[in-house]
């Protein structure tokens, strides 16, 4: 199962992904994630993506769509993969698709979580607060600064990636503000 889960930041996506990983036995591909880890490990991309990601800005398409061609060719994505925060540009969804036709693949469902923009800054914070509480080291743009700064990302060259999905029939929506369980119900139906 070859999946894409689209919506803003703290829009859900990486609870939900990893709720998909645990019950499909499939990877939760986290770009944010692998950008995180090679900017901790000092990599060459690492130290490109750097203040980029901490300013809230969008790293570049050749960077990410490199992460994903690599990632996906990985042994454990055979049975497929989850994709969570890509693709967040149309040029990384058409690279997408020409990396999946040379492979033979296709995707099994793009699913967009909906959730009023209102409430993402609060959700934001709390995440911060959780990590916080747990002991973790909360995330450089996980503040109020970077964070306008996602959303205006995600307004202007992400959102365009759902229309394009939209535009090929093949993207289905799920109310993101309902509670996690609810929302997790509604991506099972969905994924069947
Ligand atoms: P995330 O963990 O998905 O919220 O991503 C954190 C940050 O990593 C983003 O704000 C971007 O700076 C960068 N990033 C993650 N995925 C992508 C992507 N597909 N394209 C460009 N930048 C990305």
């Amino acid at each position: 199962m070859r999946l894409i889960l689209l919506g803003p930041p703290g829009a859900g996506k990486g609870t939900q992904a990893a709720r998909l990983t645990q019950k499909h036995g499939i990877p939760q591909l986290s770009t944010g994630d692998m950008l995180r880890a090679a900017v901790k490990a000092g990599t060459p991309i690492g130290l490109q993506a750097k203040a980029v990601m901490d300013a809230g800005g969008l790293v570049s398409d050749e960077i990410v769509v490199g992460i994903i061609a690599d990632r996906i060719q990985e042994p454990d994505c055979k049975a497929g993969f989850i994709l969570d925060g890509f693709p967040r540009t149309v040029a990384q969804a058409q690279a997408l698709d020409t990396i999946l036709a040379k492979m033979t693949m296709g995707l099994d469902s793009i699913v967009e979580l909906k959730v009023d923009e209102s409430a993402l800054l609060a959700r934001i914070e709390n995440r911060a607060k959780e990590t916080i509480a747990a002991g973790g080291t909360v995330r450089a743009d996980d503040n109020p600064e970077s964070f306008k700064i996602r959303l205006d990302a995600y307004r202007q060259q992400t959102a365009p990636v759902s229309a394009y999905y939209a535009s090929k029939g093949t993207l289905r929506t799920v109310d993101g503000m309902a509670p996690i369980d609810e929302v997790s119900k509604a991506l099972d139906k969905i994924i069947g």
